[in-house]
This record gives structure tokens, sequence and C-alpha cells, in this order.
């Protein structure tokens, strides 16, 4: 982490209407030494938020007048800050739009507040380093145990080099380069397969399958690549950077 952004609190924009979970967020999120903001609406959303102003959003998708979703499209339109949704137990959320829209992760409520707390710094992680690199490719990427050499075409898990075959390599990489991201399942393929793509919808899990196989010490208890039911997939970083 920059020196820059040790030394600044994280600001957090809550859009809530709740105001039980107003008071525990604040409270919270304070708590863990973020700054937190409140709009208990759309339009307050709106108002509130500037390109530069916060750092990630905490957008709850029911919320009255204008909807999470335009909300969400809104923000996205002017600023790429991190934006996590909130959505609660039961709702029909279409996931795979939100996450099209822009959104970078979600929760769903009831959530606790511990798990909350590292998704808010792992999309924040990335942001940063996204900011650092400037949009140059990392050609070394470290994450816990697992370290990729994407020049090299190398992969090490806890210092020991593993082999992949291409599309493998390329599945890690994206998934590593995205820390903390839920990337649907559309996007995976699209990216590591492209055109060739052709017919079995399972091609992409046997991948996934085969990867846990290598990276994980427990595949059957991933840590590092999660499924995220019915959207796709995600490469946890907040866990083992704490
Ligand atoms: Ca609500």
């Amino acid at each position: 982490m920059s020196k820059k952004a040790a030394e600044t609190r994280t600001r957090v924009l809550v859009v809530e209407d709740e105001e039980s979970f107003i008071d525990a967020l604040k409270v919270g999120l304070g708590r863990e030494g973020f700054e937190v903001s409140v709009a208990r609406d759309g339009d307050e959303a709106l108002g509130l938020f500037a390109p530069q102003r916060f750092d990630v959003i905490l957008l709850d998708l029911m919320l009255p007048r204008v909807s999470g979703l335009d909300v969400c499209r809104a923000i996205r339109a002017q600023s790429d800050v991190p934006i996590i949704i909130v959505s609660a137990k039961g709702e029909e959320v279409d996931m795979v739009l939100m996450l099209e829209l822009g959104a970078d992760d979600y929760v769903t409520k009831p959530y606790r507040l511990r798990e909350l707390v590292a998704r808010i710094r792992a999309v924040s992680r990335r942001r940063e380093a996204r900011d650092e690199l400037d949009d140059v490719d990392e050609e070394i990427i470290q994450r816990g145990d697992l370290r990729l050499d994407a020049q090299a075409r190398r992969c090490y898990v806890r210092g020991e080099e593993i082999k992949l075959r291409k599309k493998e390599f390329a599945l890690l990489r994206l998934l590593m380069e995205n820390p903390g991201r839920v990337l649907t399942r559309e996007v995976l393929i699209d990216r590591v397969w492209g055109h060739d793509y052709v017919g079995d919808t399972k091609t992409l899990d046997v991948h996934v399958k085969r990867l846990r196989g290598l990276v994980e010490e427990d595949p059957k208890n991933p840590v590092h690549i999660t499924t995220v039911r019915g959207v796709g997939y995600r490469f946890e970083s907040a866990t083992n950077a704490e």
C-alpha cells in the first residue's frame, strides 16, 4: 500500500435508507477507521457524489425515489470509484446485470460487518493498485502465497512452480489481476476463450476445478478462487493479506 493511502482514511459513501443499518454502519465502519458519509435515498446520493470525493460507494439497491440501479449507472457514467451493491435477502437481483453496469462486488443483507469491511478494503486496494500501475500490465503478480510471472508465463504456489496450460494460466492471471472483484462467467469466458469457446458451458468450471487443485491447500474449501453462485468467480485477496 502506498504511503499516501496509509495516511488517508478511506472515505465511504453509504447509500442506505434503513436507520438500523445506517447506525450500525456509522459505528462499525467508523471504528474500523473509515470516514463515513450517508445518503438516505438515490437523489441524495447523486447530490453528494462527485468524482474524487469518495473512495468506495456502498449502495443499497432498494431505495426510495431513484433506485440503486439508476444510482449505480449514474455514478459509473462519471467515475470509476469502486461500487459495492447491497441487496436484501430474497430480493430479485440480476447480479450479472449489476456487474455489467459496473458494480465491483456485492453483499447480501444480513451481512457480517467483518465480511463487509474485508470487501471494502479489497475493492479500495484494487483501486489503489490500479492507480499506481497507471494501466500498465503487471508482470509479476503476488497475491498471498501465489506468484505469477506473466512474461515468463510461470506460476509459483508457496515457492513451488506449478505447470499450467495456456488457458489455465490466462484464467488465473485474469482472476489475480482483479482481486476482490466478482468476474462473471460471461466476462471470464470472453476474456480467456473469446471466439474459441465452443459449446460446453462446463469448460470454465473444469478449468477452475483444475486450478483449485493446483493452487488451493484444500481444493474443497477454496480460499483463493471462490464461487459466486449463479454469477461467476472471485479471487479473494482480503483474507490472506490481513
Ligand atoms: Ca433499502
